[in-house]
């Protein structure tokens, strides 16, 4: 929309749009409450869900403004609630409010806490059904797509005003100026291509899903999280209704044995050999080995996985759940074990034309969905100024 002069692709391994991330999350739109006030995260969340709702309401997208409590279910888990209302409030999220155990029971009766934070705003929608939207503007605004073309070589061209030659794994050349990565599971392997680091590193951690049955689908309407341990923002199985009506209970995270390992039987022993091979990813395992272990477990044994949703809605039981879909996060690791938080762009201007023209965004955190609308306007911006464009 910002270059109506340049002609713009935009390649896909898969047959279809939203093959993996994108297509398999929760379906929230986050309202920023939990991340670092000030930070990029903080500020692209917040702007993503206005831009989200302004979106959807354009293209007659469907969503429900469903709203969401954090539940804290013991009283040592308030002052982190409290900690979390403070820093929504410094981020900006509109209207959240805190609650005591009479006010969450006129919310949602099933639920039980001592104490509650309240965010009207966040919302539930298809992130699938969104980007085919933005697809559908793409090609609007004359931009072309080629599915089933996955990257797998950068070459240098001759001709001057194209020099970067993006070869699929078949074969087949696209001759261009510039090129931006943004490759979700795989942002490393294709950042390797053009000469840049390995890390950070994506390990890839599965989340799966219950499904609660239909029977019970009438007893929460909103989504409801546990307080979440500071050490692992990122998890915490909560109950989170879906726009085709379903309630979804999950996800867990447990290390994926492929990067694109959506079920247990999904092994790639070369990725897998990478993967253990890491040693940020060695030193994570052994600091929370006992950690790891228990959400396998969880995984494998459905009642343990139910008994974490018990603590904030009791009725829901073993029988009143079935298997649900699954998700692969990919997660940027350091070489020291930390888990990368914010975005990382890298290139690597000592190889020539491929260097100085090939951008990678290796990371795009979560809640990368939300803030979709928002990531794509910064990344127009660092284009801008790294292409001269
Ligand atoms: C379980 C789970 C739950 C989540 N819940 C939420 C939520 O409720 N709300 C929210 O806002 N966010 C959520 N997120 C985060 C959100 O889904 C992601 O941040 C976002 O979808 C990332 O988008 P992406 O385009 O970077 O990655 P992806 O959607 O994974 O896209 C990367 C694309 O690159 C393609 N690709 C990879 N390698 C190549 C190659 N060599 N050649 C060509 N194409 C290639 C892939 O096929 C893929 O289509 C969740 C994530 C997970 C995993």
């Amino acid at each position: 929309m910002r270059h109506p002069q340049l002609k713009i692709a935009l390649v896909e391994k898969e047959n279809r749009f939203a093959y993996h991330q994108s297509g398999n999350n929760s379906g929230v739109i986050h309202a920023g409450i939990y991340y670092k006030p000030g930070s990029l995260k903080a500020k692209l969340c917040v702007k993503g869900l206005d831009m989200t709702y302004k979106y959807a309401d354009k293209k007659g997208i469907k969503y429900i403004k469903s709203g969401k409590l954090i539940v804290a279910t013991h009283r040592h888990e308030v002052p982190r609630l409290l900690e979390l209302y403070e820093r929504g409030l410094k981020n900006g999220v509109r209207d959240i409010k805190l609650m005591d155990s009479k006010e969450l029971k006129e919310v949602e009766p099933y639920c039980n806490g001592v104490q509650a934070l309240w965010s009207p705003h966040t919302g539930i929608i298809s992130w699938g059904e969104v980007t085919q939207y933005y697809v559908k503007d793409f090609k609007a605004c004359g931009g072309t797509t080629y599915l089933n073309f996955e990257v797998s070589k950068f070459a240098e061209a001759q001709e001057a005003d194209y020099p970067v030659m993006i070869i699929d794994n078949k074969g087949n050349a696209i001759q261009s100026k510039y090129v931006l990565t943004c490759c979700g599971l795989h942002s490393d392997t294709v950042a390797v291509l053009t000469g840049c680091p390995e890390e950070p590193k994506i390990i890839p951690f599965r989340g799966e899903y219950l499904y609660l049955r239909p029977s019970k689908s009438n007893i929460v309407k909103a989504n409801i999280y546990p307080v979440p341990d500071p050490r692992f923002p990122f998890l915490g199985v909560h109950v989170t209704p879906r726009i085709d009506g379903r309630i979804i209970l999950g996800p867990n995270a447990i290390l994926a044995f492929s990067k694109e390992g959506y079920r247990w039987g999904d092994v790639n022993f070369n990725e897998l050999k990478e993967i253990i091979g890491f040693s940020g990813f060695r030193k994570l395992a052994m600091q929370y080995a006992g950690f790891g272990l228990k959400e396998m477990a969880r995984s494998v044994i459905v009642p343990l996985q139910v008994k974490q949703i018990q603590r904030f809605v009791q009725h829901i039981t073993t029988a009143d759940v079935e298997k649900g879909p699954a998700g692969v996060r990919a997660q940027a690791m350091a070489k020291d074990g930390t888990l990368v938080e914010d975005f990382v762009f890298d290139s690597n201007p000592g190889s020539g034309a491929i260097g100085s023209r090939v951008l990678h965004c290796r990371n795009a955190p979560s809640p990368g969905a939300t803030s979709s609308l928002a990531i794509a306007e910064m990344i127009a911006d660092k284009m801008k100024t790294e292409f001269n464009l």
